[in-house]
């Protein structure tokens, strides 16, 4: 067979969510039959629940996806997707290049959202990379001499850990919270109380306010207030990929893909969804936040479903509950918030050094298996019945 003969399957995507597909999809498939091409705009793995440690300074191990995929039978393809066309089953690249697929697992992530409030996105920092976290490194060391004063905009788990690990790192900062509402207020009564106390020791002080405008120097607030900063970090919530909506398939009110409950899209069958990209309710019927926490979970089931629809088997379905909530607080704290199954916040939390030392392990957890990917899969035949779906060859000829 060659390889335009083969079902072309694309990851499109290679962070939490994606690259655990991809390895998954490689070990389960054959070579001879199907050809995986894995595409990431960037050659690294971007650990971004470490990106406000890295906007600090701090070194954090780089994972090469090339290590990563490494002995896998898969194509690792590094540059940037300008558009996804899911009614004519192709990817555009920014140079011009195409590459179609007979499937796609989209797996574009999300971006941290700065674009409803004016002057947000040119004014303010985001750890979406580690080119932003790295610009921010060297910004904040030279504001570090002049008692600089530092703004983080959201009281989310993104915020509170960038805001607490700029002031636990360059204490001579001045560091400010602003958020529409008290930060961490969807924690439990006993995680708040911890949170205030960790605040206040850090020296992070905490403005509620809606932010209407941010000019180059100051926000603006609703009321009218100005809060002036040298360097602001904006945290306000997280976007899907605009690739996903712009893609054809079908979207939720925020842009997330709609998909069954084995992350296939409800309007194109021959897309899968996976991680932030797409809105899978719980059994709670919500959709599931966006995290690793959640993302990674719908990787195995995703590329279940693509296998069993490629060999014939039963497609899988997402099982998940929440455990637990896991912020760090600096370098020396954290705060971990045990969870319902739903996701709401139990009385019982971790503090302090074991729950840094707990988050941690979880984030290791991750880059462990990532090294070493599910070795207890079986392989299985790509078989043309019954749900066999057309090769690019096969669809070119027709
Ligand atoms: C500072 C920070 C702290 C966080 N802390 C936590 C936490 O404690 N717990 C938690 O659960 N979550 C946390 N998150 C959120 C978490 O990192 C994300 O939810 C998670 O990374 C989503 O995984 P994903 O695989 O869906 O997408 P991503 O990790 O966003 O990966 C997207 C992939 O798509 C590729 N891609 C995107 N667009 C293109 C394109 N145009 N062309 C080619 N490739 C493209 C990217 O290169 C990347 O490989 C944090 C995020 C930040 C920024």
């Amino acid at each position: 067979m060659t390889t335009h003969e083969k079902h072309q399957i694309v990851v499109l995507g290679a962070g939490y969510a994606g690259l655990a597909a991809a390895q998954r999809l490689a070990r389960r498939l054959y070579q001879d039959e199907v050809a995986i091409t894995l595409v990431a705009a960037s050659p690294e793995f971007v650990e971004r629940p470490r990106l406000h440690q890295a906007a600090t300074g701090q070194s954090i191990r780089a994972m090469a996806l090339a290590d990563l995929v490494a002995g896998l039978a898969l194509t690792l393809r590094i540059a940037r997707v300008r558009s996804v066309d899911a009614d004519a089953h192709r990817l555009v690249f920014d140079d011009g290049a195409v590459l179609p697929y007979d499937t796609l697992v989209l797996a574009a992530g999300s971006r941290i959202a700065a674009d409803t409030v004016p002057g947000a996105a040119a004014h303010t920092v985001r750890l979406d990379d580690r080119g932003a976290a790295a610009g921010a490194a060297r910004r904040l060391g030279e504001l570090a001499s002049s008692s600089g004063r530092v703004v983080v905009c959201g009281g989310g788990l993104t915020g509170l850990e960038i805001a607490s690990e700029v002031a636990d790192r360059w204490p001579a900062l001045d560091v400010r919270m602003v958020s529409g509402s008290e930060p961490g207020g969807w924690l439990s009564a006993a995680a708040r109380t911890h949170l205030v106390a960790a605040l206040d020791a850090l020296g992070v002080v905490r403005t509620v306010g809606r932010v209407a405008q941010v000019e180059p120097d100051a926000l603006v607030l609703a009321d009218g207030e100005r809060v002036e900063f040298d360097l602001c970090f904006w945290a306000g919530g997280f976007a899907p990929s605009p690739l996903v909506a712009a893609s054809g398939v079908a979207v939720d009110a925020a842009g997330r893909a709609r998909v069954d409950t084995t992350m296939r899209s409800t309007s194109h069958p021959d897309v899968w969804v996976v991680g932030d990209a797409a809105a899978v309710a719980g059994p709670w019927g919500d959709s599931l936040a966006m995290g690793c926490r959640t993302g990674a979970f719908t990787a195995a089931p995703a590329a279940e479903s693509v296998v069993a629809a490629l060999t014939g088997g039963r497609p899988r379905s997402v099982r998940f509950r929440y455990w637990h909530e896991c912020l760090s607080l600096g370098r020396r704290s954290g705060l971990v918030q045990l969870l319902r199954a739903d996701g709401t916040p139990k009385e019982q939390i971790l503090t302090g050094r074991t729950a840094i030392v707990y988050k941690n392990v979880v984030l290791d957890s991750a880059r462990l298996l990532f090294r070493h990917p599910s070795p207890w899969v079986a392989r299985r035949r790509h078989l043309r019945a019954p749900e066999a779906v057309a090769s690019s060859a096969e669809r070119i000829a027709s």
